[in-house]
């Protein structure tokens, strides 16, 4: 849990509302879980898409913005792809 970096949606619906939370990296090859700073809150990428109002959304880390983005977050979340 050293890496950190704050994430941020913004849902296409109706009800879309842009939703910051921080990024946690467990170790490689698991699985990647966003804490929403509203609720603080653990959310896989597509609940956490789903929380700023977006859909069922087939990549749901592409809706997901991540800054900054250090090398390693980066792979671990195409790997999730
Ligand atoms: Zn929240």
């Amino acid at each position: 849990m050293r890496d950190m970096p704050c994430v941020s949606t913004r849902g296409d619906g109706p009800n879309g509302r842009r939703v910051e939370g921080f990024l946690y990296k467990y170790r490689e090859g698991e699985d990647v879980r966003i804490v929403c700073v509203c609720h603080g809150r653990f959310f896989t990428p597509a609940e956490f898409v789903k929380h700023g109002g977006g859909g069922d959304v087939a990549h749901s880390l592409r809706h997901i913005v991540v800054s900054p983005s250090p090398p390693g977050i980066v792979a671990v979340m195409e790997w999730e792809q």
